[in-house]
């Protein structure tokens, strides 16, 4: 039976990535080895850097300015790295605290130098953006989660900042147009829109760097990568492999632009049925939805048990709500076929249907 997978990330990847990438897993483009054996100083390798950079920049129309590092340990290494490489003792950076991961990326920033928290929606356990706060002109840097994966919120307008603005962009990144060249650094785990775990997406403006007065570890040091392409170490070449495959997918769709109108028909017509459904609750309201990950409950939650049966028997999988939060949450990235929103949309109202 087809199933959808809506889990938050690892997330869907296109069928045909995933063909593509399983054949070079035995062969890369005929040259006798596996994607997975050959050297990461191959020309072969180079070559796929190469390209993922190209795609990169061309997809996000990135200014000649931005770097584009291929860095390790996930979204949450940037929560310390990016305090380490920009944040003396004692300066402060500002940051919106709205939801798990930015409270994630606060917690590392206090290691470094002080935050400050410029507006939070912690009072409503983060089921909407802050919209009026003020950006001091004497922080370093004003950091910002472009889309909260697991409270479902989604920042429509990025504002004006005084200061270099740092987004984590992990699970919205290439779903939708933005100046990204407002931002001095974006970071993303490729684990949603962009591939498989275990790359880092990092886009930093090297005016940015050399300005703490601290010693950098060399790995830690995002200097070190821009000198090396991206090469200091050994990569993980094969999640490197995968996202280039799969960005050559979203430019054949007709890039960010056109990937963009098919996600808002998706969160559109899913978010219409969550609103129609008696049984059924929306988590957040508004513009601050989530085109990526789509929260409701239950108005009955005894009946979670039976929602979600339903669902899994349809081939619906991955929707139950974080375990910080629980009910459901459907994640509807990029390689999410309309077909997948029809079959959770039946599910819904058959769900009505029986207990309405
Ligand atoms: N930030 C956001 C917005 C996320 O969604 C995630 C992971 N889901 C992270 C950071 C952490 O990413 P990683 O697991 O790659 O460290």
């Amino acid at each position: 039976m087809k199933k959808y997978n809506f889990y938050s990330g690892p997330a869907i990847l296109p069928p045909e990535v995933l063909a593509q990438a399983s054949s070079a897993v035995l062969e890369l483009d005929h040259i006798g080895l596996s994607l997975i054996e050959i050297s990461h100083r191959s020309k072969e390798f180079q070559a796929v850097v190469d390209e993922t950079i190209h795609l990169i920049r061309e997809l996000l129309q990135l200014s000649p300015e931005h770097q584009v590092l291929f860095l390790q340990g996930g979204a949450s290494m940037q929560f310390c790295q990016v305090p380490y490489n920009l944040l003396d003792n004692g300066e402060k950076a500002a940051y919106l605290d709205i939801g798990a991961w930015s409270k994630k990326a606060i917690k590392e920033a206090r290691l470094f130098g002080n935050v400050e928290i410029i507006g939070s929606s912690a009072d409503k356990n983060y089921s909407y953006l802050p919209k009026h706060y003020t950006i001091p002109a004497d922080a370093k840097y004003f950091h910002l989660t472009t889309n909260e994966t697991i409270h479902g919120t989604q920042m429509r307008h990025i504002p004006e900042s005084p200061v270099p603005m740092v987004g984590d962009m992990s699970s919205d990144i290439f779903s939708r147009v933005l100046d990204f060249n407002r931002f001095d650094m974006i970071y993303a785990g490729a684990q949603k829109n962009m591939g498989p775990s275990g790359a880092t997406l990092v886009v930093v403006k090297e005016s940015l760097l050399g300005r703490v007065k601290r010693p950098i570890p060399t790995m830690l040091d995002y200097r070190s990568h821009i000198k090396d392409g991206s090469l200091h170490n050994t990569p993980c070449t094969f999640a490197i492999y995968v996202c280039m495959l799969t960005l050559r997918w979203l430019k054949a769709q007709g890039g960010v632009a056109a990937i963009e109108k098919y996600n808002e028909e998706k969160a559109a017509r899913l978010y219409a049925e969550i609103d129609r459904n008696p049984l059924l609750q929306a988590v957040v309201s508004g513009e601050d939805r989530s085109r990526m990950n789509v929260c409701w409950v239950l108005k009955d939650a005894a009946h979670d048990e039976a929602f979600s049966n339903l669902a899994k028997e349809a081939g619906c999988i991955g929707i139950k709500g974080h375990r910080s939060v629980g009910g459901f949450r459907a994640s509807i990235y990029n390689a999410m076929p309309m077909e997948g929103i029809d079959t959770l949309v039946e599910v819904m109202q058959s769900f009505e249907k029986k207990n309405g």
